[in-house]
């Protein structure tokens, strides 16, 4: 059993906070079919094939999130409006929910805790596990720099643990993965999309901080593979290209 899938935190700044259209369409236009428009090279991630959400044949994937811990509304927000304007915007996803647990939900359940943030596996292998996710948003006893930019670090590490709630490991454990990124942390994934991504949010080697908590553009296009491509972003190509 590997490490918790843990965001390690580097001494890098927090960059830009994330914004709709930073989100917007970063490619061009060649997404029109998720399972065919990935060619070979163009799309990464690292991702655990046998703990995802879906089925496929059903696109849209629900994915209830709930919060185990009271309190702290401002950024539980946050990290709902962070998470739908990466994973939930690129792939077709409904997380939906984001209320108190109950003992009925099936679902991704949220510990808000002072310590290194992190998941208790990946994808559905956290399913309706307590304190499946952790999630820190005071900065006191852990990274406590991020009290300067405490909203950024909040959506920055929002995005890379949903990622692992999704079923995607850390990109620099992939087993292409260069020489010069030596940072293996937590279990490995079964499957890979694509080129090694220096780029990605999952990977810790990126010189950019969980990539200022924005998907790089092989990171959107790893998720469509995997999943699905949500209609927002698929509308907003559409718009892009038609102008
Ligand atoms: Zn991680």
């Amino acid at each position: 059993m590997g490490r918790p899938y843990c965001l390690q935190f580097a001494a890098a700044s927090i960059a830009s906070l994330l914004s709709l259209a930073a989100c917007g369409p970063a490619i061009d236009g060649a997404v029109a079919d998720d399972s065919t428009a990935m060619a070979a090279g163009e799309a990464e991630l690292y991702y655990d094939e046998y703990v995802l959400w879906w089925s496929r044949a059903s696109g849209e994937t629900p994915i209830t999130v709930c919060w185990e811990s009271p309190g702290f509304a401002r950024e539980k927000e946050l990290v709902r409006e962070a998470v739908n304007r990466t994973w939930g915007f690129y792939g077709y996803f409904d997380f939906k929910e984001w209320t108190d647990c109950t003992s009925d939900y099936s679902a991704i359940r949220i510990k808000i805790s002072d310590e290194q943030p992190h998941t208790k596996g990946l994808g559905t292998h956290i399913q309706d596990v307590s304190n499946g996710m952790v999630l820190n948003f005071t900065f006191v006893h852990w990274s406590d720099s991020c009290q300067d930019s405490l909203d950024s670090c909040i959506r920055s590490i929002a995005v890379h643990e949903f990622g692992h709630a999704l079923g995607f490991a850390h990109e620099q454990n992939r087993p292409d993965t260069p020489p010069s990124c030596d940072d293996t942390q937590g279990s490995n994934g079964t499957a890979t999309v694509g080129a090694w991504d220096l780029s990605s949010v999952m990977n810790y080697c990126n010189p950019e901080w969980s990539n200022g908590g924005q998907l790089s553009t092989t990171d959107i296009m790893g998720v469509g593979t995997v999943y699905h491509v949500g209609p927002s972003y698929l509308a907003a190509i559409a718009v892009t290209t038609a102008l």
